[in-house]
């Protein structure tokens, strides 16, 4: 039994107030690879890259207990390009370039080998290539998971609204959610999406936290406040695979232990604002991240009488 990833591989080139990168290993696939690949193995990715893509980052990942078998090599062809300016308040970004490259026709293939997927990441992609996964699988996972961004409900919504009819929890932004409900209170903004397909919501709302809605019930996970916040680039994604990672590890999809799913995210991403990139995500030990779950414990722990 095991976790699919689906995602974006890639090359981003990122300026933050602080600091310009060249362009470096990105994409979302391979930062909730990186971040789910701490509680569970394997993780069995699917995505496509070209020629231009370093075979070394492969090799990592595979050691990390992260399956190639579905990520297909595009010799000739160039791996998807972003590129970001980040404000000054780190939380909002423009996107300056995105350029497909070999995500523009990707045709996914799920191998033989991970039909045994309990549980289904679908992280940031093309909708078309979401749903294609999805019918790919000969039995319905435990849980289907999506992460869409602005781009995909400007370039591809028919698409996108298909998908989210097939799925159990989404993942979005606070700008994401109101534009994909056109409403501006994120309350009705989520009565309004899981309307449209998923029983669960998540907004995610950058250095304010994130908020779990299911039917009448709402849950507010806060985020670490943090003295170093160099680049947010990938901290969604990190968020999404930790978020996964906790439940294919435990094997538990009740609105409680999704609960403890957001610490685990939330603890995750703040790893990832660090340094650029997957720099930090790649240094962390076991014990760091048990330690970060301890602060987040300690954060929101409180008593109070009620007289
Ligand atoms: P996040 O900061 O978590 O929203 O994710 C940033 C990552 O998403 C970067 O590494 C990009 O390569 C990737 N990305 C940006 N735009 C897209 C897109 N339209 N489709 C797929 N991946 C994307």
């Amino acid at each position: 039994m095991s976790l699919i990833v689906v995602g974006s591989m890639a090359f981003d080139a990122i300026e933050t107030p602080f600091g310009k990168s060249d362009k470096i290993v990105g994409g979302a696939a391979t930062y909730i690879a990186w971040s789910a690949s701490n509680f569970t193995r394997p993780v069995k990715q699917i995505s496509v890259v070209g020629g231009d893509f370093p075979r070394e980052e492969m090799k990592i990942l595979e050691a990390r207990g992260v399956s190639m078998e579905g990520v297909q090599v595009k010799e000739n062809e160039k791996s998807f390009f972003w590129s970001g300016r980040y404000h000054l308040d780190m939380n909002t970004r423009d996107t300056l370039e995105t350029q497909l490259n070999v995500l523009g026709n990707f045709k996914p293939v799920v191998p033989d080998s991970y039909q045994d997927c309990e549980f289904l990441m679908l992280g940031n992609l093309l909708p078309s290539v979401q749903l294609s996964v999805i019918s790919q699988l000969k039995n319905k996972p435990k849980l289907v998971i999506l992460d869409t961004m602005n781009f995909w409900m400007d370039t591809a919504m028919a698409d996108l609204e298909k998908v989210l009819k097939k799925i159990d929890v989404l993942l979005v932004n606070d700008a994401e959610a109101r534009q994909l409900s056109s409403h501006y209170s994120l309350v009705s903004a989520a009565k309004a999406i899981m309307e449209m397909g998923p029983k669960y919501l998540i907004i995610k709302k950058g250095e304010h936290g994130a908020l779990l809605f299911n039917e009448d019930k709402v849950f507010f996970a806060p985020a670490l406040p943090l003295e170093v916040v160099f680049d947010p680039t990938g901290a969604g994604d990190t968020f999404a695979g930790g978020f996964i990672g906790h439940i294919a590890k435990t094997k538990d999809i009740s609105f409680e232990n999704m609960k403890s799913a957001i610490i685990v995210g939330s603890a995750m991403a703040s790893f990832c604002v660090e340094k650029f990139g997957t720099t930090r995500l790649r240094e962390l030990k076991r014990e760091d991240i048990d330690n970060r779950i301890h602060a987040f414990k300690e954060l929101t722990k409180f008593d109070i009488e009620l007289g």
